[in-house]
């Protein structure tokens, strides 16, 4: 099983990423978590991307595919995978849609996570005061949720397309609520997942 979770900057996505792993045991494959990651190892990568995520911009198509296209197979071996934070451009997603095709897999379903802007904005200041994040200054918001609605909005219209089904979630509330409409949207896909070990 694959599936997608989307959700602007600070819409919990990253909790409910998390949730999913644990209960449902997706692998959770964060490419945001991946250049965190990078960046802080201080390798040749973080140093290419640090100042372009700094700056709240998308990385280049073709070192976040290749990122994925090293971690998806290994991703695969367990009951699934939950991609978090790609494919954030149509490039990425026809890349996603030719590597998945070789394997004759396909997306199974997509989450996107429903947060007015306001309640975004006040999570994401909330945020930034507790972990120092670097990208989490006023600027660098406007400019991610600008690509947000840009670009992640036609991946969306290219999911819908193929057919794929898109469960938009309500994102306000308590993170155990809102898994909780995450649990029943995925309740007719997921029978025979997240048995493993049960
Ligand atoms: P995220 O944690 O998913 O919000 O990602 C943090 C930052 O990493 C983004 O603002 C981008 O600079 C970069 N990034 C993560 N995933 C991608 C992607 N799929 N395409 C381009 N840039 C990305």
């Amino acid at each position: 099983m694959i599936g997608i979770i989307f959700g602007p900057p600070g819409s919990g996505k990253g909790t409910q990423a998390a949730r999913l792993e644990q209960e449902m045991h997706l692998k959770h494959l964060s490419t945001g978590d991946i250049l965190r990651a990078e960046v802080a190892a201080g390798t040749p990568l973080g140093k290419r991307v640090q100042r372009i995520m700094a700056a709240g911009d998308l990385v280049p198509d073709e070192l976040i595919v290749d990122i994925v296209r090293l971690r998806l197979p290994e991703a695969e071996q367990g009951a699934g995978v939950l991609l978090d934070g790609f494919p954030r451009t149509d490039a990425q997603g026809r890349a996603l849609d030719a590597m998945l095709a070789g394997e004759g897999h396909s997306i199974d379903f997509v989450l996107a996570l429903v947060v007015p802007e306001e309640v975004l904005v006040e999570r994401i200041l909330h945020r930034a005061a507790v972990e120092g994040r670097a990208d989490d200054t006023r600027q660098a918001i406007a400019e991610r949720m600008h690509e947000y609605h840009k670009l992640t909005e036609a991946v969306l219209g290219h999911y819908r397309k193929q057919g794929v089904a898109i469960h938009l979630i309500d994102g306000v509330g308590t993170p155990d609520r809102v898994f909780e409409r995450i649990r029943t949207a995925l309740s007719g896909i997921s029978s025979g997942y997240g048995q493993k070990g049960e």
